[in-house]
């Protein structure tokens, strides 16, 4: 687990810049949601953290220490996306493993760890299956598995729910939280559906435009938004 300091980080793509100057403290082990309407630079904020995207000016330090230059392997951190990709021909062992195997871990650390991921997950009983035998909350929760298994220091999550039907992303919703409980690991995750923020985050950010207008608990941002845009995208009464 590891603090996250996010400080004047702006990102320009070409002359245009996208993120302005965000600062953002995020301490040891908190689950921070990060909302703001589709294009405000949520993701680009993200994968800057996740050393996707270089940044154009500012300071990222994880766990104390600065990361700007890092590349992603050697940040300790692991990342949710939305269109989670699996291998079609892994079964879902090998799927979650596969970042160990790449690193040449023993086959008795694999099955270790894959194991605790799946026990984590409840996916125990599908571990031999394959991709396309499973349903769609069974596959996120396979991704967020290859996340667990590499036992980060900073789990990101890009709005890793926003494919699924409804019902299913309610579910989901607890289970994100209850391993967040779990496992305590500092998470940063990205939604733009507001009541998803507010029922998962110890702390939310709310963005517009590449700047960030708030940042606080859920219900002290709902009870006291800083302005209309907050109070419209919260949906408090303004
Ligand atoms: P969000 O995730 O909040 O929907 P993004 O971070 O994806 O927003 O995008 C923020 C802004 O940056 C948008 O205006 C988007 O068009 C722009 N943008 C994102 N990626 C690129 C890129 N690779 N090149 C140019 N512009 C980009
Ligand atoms: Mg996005």
């Amino acid at each position: 687990m590891a603090a996250i300091d996010i400080a004047n980080v702006r990102k320009s793509y070409s002359s245009l810049e996208v993120v302005h100057g965000v600062s953002i403290p995020i301490e040891d082990g908190e689950f921070v949601a990060l909302v703001g309407p589709s294009g405000c630079g949520k993701s680009t904020l993200l994968r800057m953290i996740a050393g996707l995207e270089p940044i154009t000016s500012g300071e990222i330090k994880i766990g104390g220490r600065v990361v700007n230059d890092l590349p992603p392997k050697d940040r300790d951190i692991a990342m949710v996306f939305q269109n989670y990709a699996l291998y079609p021909h892994m079964s879902v062992a090998e799927n979650m493993g596969f970042s160990m195997r790449l690193r040449g871990a023993s086959r008795s650390e694999f099955d270790c760890r894959v194991n605790r991921a799946a026990e984590i997950l409840g996916l125990q009983h599908l571990l031999k299956r394959y991709p396309k035998e499973l349903s769609g909350g069974q596959r996120q929760r396979v991704a967020m598995g290859r996340a667990i298994v590499r036992d980060p220091q900073v789990f990101l999550f890009d709005e890793p729910l926003s494919n699924l039907d409804a019902k299913l992303r309610v579910k989901m919703r607890s289970e994100v939280k209850g391993l967040h409980q779990r496992l305590k690991t500092t998470t940063i995750y990205v939604t733009h559906d507001q009541i998803e923020a507010m029922t998962m985050a110890d702390k939310i950010v709310v963005m517009r435009d590449g700047g960030v207008e708030q940042v606080g608990a859920p219900l002290d941002l709902y009870d006291n938004p800083a302005n209309q845009f907050v109070a419209g995208f919260l949906g408090s009464p303004a």
